[in-house]
């Protein structure tokens, strides 16, 4: 008895089988199709054991999810089989606010949600309807990037644009990341032993897409993402904020379209369009680590984006308790987080070098005096899946 979770992305899909109380993990992996014509490539870690990689014939979403199936079955003793699966889906509009057992009426309604988030929810309905395929009988759930965010205060929420906008087209801010954000409260408070209902937290999740988020009391309040996961902090390929200005000068005046335009600032913007390099961080760093001054310059608008949030954020929550660093960037690189915490002493906070540098996970890396507890959290979306489709499972 086991419960799988499979995340599905434009160009990949991880998975994660879990045992029934998603206590502990019995094997993880992914499947990557990265360009037309390329073979994917398979990668699974059985706990114990060590990483193995294949090349496989899955080119989409639907396929990869057959054979994370298969490959998740097959890694069961004999007798056990997959008792629920749960679905990573980026947007649950107004409609979705919390974890959502899967069924025909609910199959609708997210492809209703398509034209919110054209990217990303297209290829998890794809994966559902496959693994429906596959395991017919056995109870689906879909658990939202958008849930943590469902009841932000209107004041965050709400754009300053005309009200037919938000009335008649539904424009507000929804917030992403809430699977990690969520997860990464409730790990906070545990690290830091106090209860989650007396913590104020800013919470900084920097991978490949950024976000920032202020909770107060366990609750989400204020986060840099908007109505899409365009808005905010300046991400591997997404621009973040920018002056709307720029859109119309550049349609107006420039002629460009819209898709040239979402395009620009979806795929060739962030790190990527400053540095001309890489999207990706560590490859950023590398090139201005050799001089590249663009690179340099990519590095320094990335943190100075993220110590204004963190600065914006705790004024929305009127002081900061902990101070929280996850995912890929925030995880791993002492840089950025020495970097993006220059200047905010006056918050509080005080980074020990020695602990920064020293590879922490799940450990505060703030100094004994610093008034903000830093920490560095190792975010884990999967288990935290799993802990709301056991959840469900349980209730019903
Ligand atoms: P995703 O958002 O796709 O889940 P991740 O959370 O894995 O992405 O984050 C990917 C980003 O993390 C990349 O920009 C990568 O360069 C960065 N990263 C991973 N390891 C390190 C490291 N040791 N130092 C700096 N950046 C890192």
């Amino acid at each position: 008895m086991s419960i799988l979770v499979i995340n599905t992305g434009s160009s990949s899909l991880k998975f994660c089988l879990f045992n029934d109380q998603a206590s502990a993990v019995i094997l993880d992996g992914e499947i990557d199709w990265h360009g037309r014509g390329q073979p994917a490539e398979l990668t699974v870690r059985i706990t114990g054991q060590p990483e193995r990689k294949t090349t496989t014939d899955a080119s989409d979403s639907a396929s990869a999810v057959t054979l994370a199936i298969q490959t998740a079955s097959d890694s069961l003793p004999e007798g056990q089989s997959i008792q629920a699966v749960g679905h990573r889906v980026v947007h649950g509009g107004t409609r979705f606010l919390e974890s959502t057992r899967i069924d025909p009426a609910f199959e609708a309604e997210l492809d209703h949600l398509t034209e919110l988030a054209p990217l990303h929810n297209p290829p998890a309905l794809k994966a559902i309807k496959a693994a429906e395929n596959e395991l017919p009988k056995i109870p689906q759930v879909a658990v939202f990037d958008t849930s943590f965010f469902a009841n932000l205060p209107r004041s965050a929420a709400v754009y300053p644009v005309p009200w037919v906008w938000h009335e008649n087209y539904g424009i507000r801010r929804f917030g992403f990341h809430g699977i990690s954000h969520s997860y990464c409260t409730g790990r906070a408070a545990e690290i830091l032993e106090r209860p989650a209902d007396s913590l104020r937290l800013v919470i900084c999740h920097l991978g490949n897409g950024c976000s920032a988020a202020a909770v107060k009391n366990g609750v989400a309040i204020d986060t840099t993402m908007g109505f899409t996961p365009l808005d905010g902090l300046m991400m591997g390929t997404r621009s973040g904020e920018v002056d709307p200005g720029i859109l119309l000068y550049l349609m107006k005046e420039k002629g460009l379209s819209a898709d040239q335009i979402d395009e620009a600032l979806n795929h060739r913007s962030g790190l990527l369009g400053i540095s001309g390099t890489s999207s990706d961080y560590r490859r950023v760093e590398s090139a201005a680590g050799a001089g590249d001054d663009r690179a340099r310059l990519a590095l320094e608008i990335y943190a100075a984006r993220v110590r204004s949030a963190i600065g914006s954020l705790a004024a929305t929550l009127g002081g900061l308790d902990a101070l929280i660093f996850a995912a890929g960037v925030g995880e791993n690189s002492a840089t950025l987080r020495s970097a993006a915490t220059k200047g905010l002493e006056f918050l509080g906070v005080q980074i020990d070098p020695l602990k920064n540098n020293n590879h922490p996970v799940d450990a505060a890396i703030s100094t004994a005096e610093s008034r903000s507890k830093v920490l560095v959290i190792h975010t884990r979306e999967e288990l935290m899946i799993a802990r709301e489709v056991a959840k469900l499972i349980a209730r019903a």
